[in-house]
């Protein structure tokens, strides 16, 4: 009795410790944000920024880039606030961050701007650095980013989740060639693999996963571990964030450390697009919009697509050879519906 009482009250205590696990973190937000071209930032060559609307009309902008702007109209007094951002939020919070990465172009200018909108830059402290007279004022963090570190940034990260798409076939017994290795590996930064490829004869597989955990770990320097005292004058764990970027690694990391491999990519039952799934009960790809409901817009159509299935193959309107080749499904597929009762459909997509 005394022993289950101890169990019980280590456990609580346990579970007490990890609810108060901090994940700190500050985003600004300083929409909305507009592309700058040419931009030439502490004497290096001209690229693409994503600029802060407000920032790039205000005096210091043109003041810091004198060769940069366009003179204004005549009448356009610039009477932007500086320093006004319209979000601030906790990066570790914003789990879609990660899925709207997974999904966009990242060369399509009007998703990389809806993307600043709603998230705000990838390392929102590299403006502060940037634009040299504001090299102190944390105040400026968020209001302008390279176009090609966001670029290079989301094709890292899309590229990993592909790696380890590829890593599940290569377990399942799928064999590449030569040839579709080295297309796969020319992806990612050579320092990672190439001496390994080309001089010494290591397994595909070991090579992915060895990359792969470089690449992670790489990206999870700007995290650390974070102590925080709480009013029961405590310390309690956490992790602190410098940026998005990081956060988003982590959001990942989480993902894939949580669980062994096979569970995390999962095949959606309606569109068959492998997805990164948070639980294992999750059976479609998450709904990726910012405000999510009940069920995916996978899982619903996959339920409307069952229902009106099954209507019609109980009034004899269509066979199941008809409804499979209505949908393009396979014919186990269909009879599956007709037999599993509600065991899909009823059940939830877990958050
Ligand atoms: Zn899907």
């Amino acid at each position: 009795m005394e022993q289950t009482k101890d169990i019980e009250e280590q456990w609580n205590s346990t579970a007490y410790f990890f609810s108060r696990m901090s994940y700190t973190g500050v985003q600004f937000v300083h929409a909305p944000y507009t592309l700058v071209e040419g931009l030439s930032v502490q004497g290096r060559n001209r690229e693409e920024y994503i600029v802060a609307q407000w920032f790039k009309e205000s005096d210091e902008f043109k003041c810091e880039f004198p060769s940069n702007h366009q003179p204004s109209p005549p009448n356009n007094t610039s009477e932007v606030t500086p320093y006004v951002h319209s979000k601030v939020y906790n990066p570790f919070k914003a789990e879609s961050s990660l899925f709207s990465i997974i999904k966009m172009n990242p060369l399509d200018i009007d998703e990389t701007i809806a993307f600043y909108n709603e998230y705000g830059p990838l390392n929102q402290t590299s403006s502060r650095y940037d634009v040299s007279s504001f090299a102190g004022n944390l105040l400026m963090d968020g209001i302008m980013e390279s176009r090609k570190f966001f670029i290079k940034s989301v094709v890292e990260i899309q590229t990993v989740v592909k790696g380890f798409y590829n890593l599940e076939d290569v377990r399942e017994g799928k064999t590449f060639t030569d040839k579709e290795q080295l297309e796969f590996l020319e992806h990612y930064d050579p320092g990672y693999w190439k001496p390994r490829w080309e001089h010494v004869d290591i397994p595909f597989e070991d090579l992915l996963q060895a990359m792969l955990f470089k690449i992670i770990n790489v990206n999870l320097k700007p995290i650390s571990p974070y102590a925080e005292v709480f009013e029961d004058g405590n310390f309690y764990p956490g992790y602190s964030t410098e940026n998005l970027l990081g956060a988003i690694w982590f959001i990942l990391y989480n993902i894939l450390t949580k669980m062994p491999g096979r569970q995390v990519f999962k095949k959606c039952l309606y569109c068959y697009d492998q997805f990164l799934a948070t639980s294992a009960n999750q059976k479609f790809c998450p709904d990726y919009s910012a405000v999510r409901a009940d069920h995916s817009p996978c899982e619903n159509s996959h339920n409307q697509m069952v229902f009106q299935a099954r209507k019609w193959f109980r009034n004899g309107e269509k066979s199941i050879q008809e409804i499979a080749d209505h949908y393009r499904r396979a014919i186990d597929e269909v009879e599956g519906w007709m037999t599993k009762k509600r065991k899909i459909t009823a059940r939830k997509t877990e958050p």
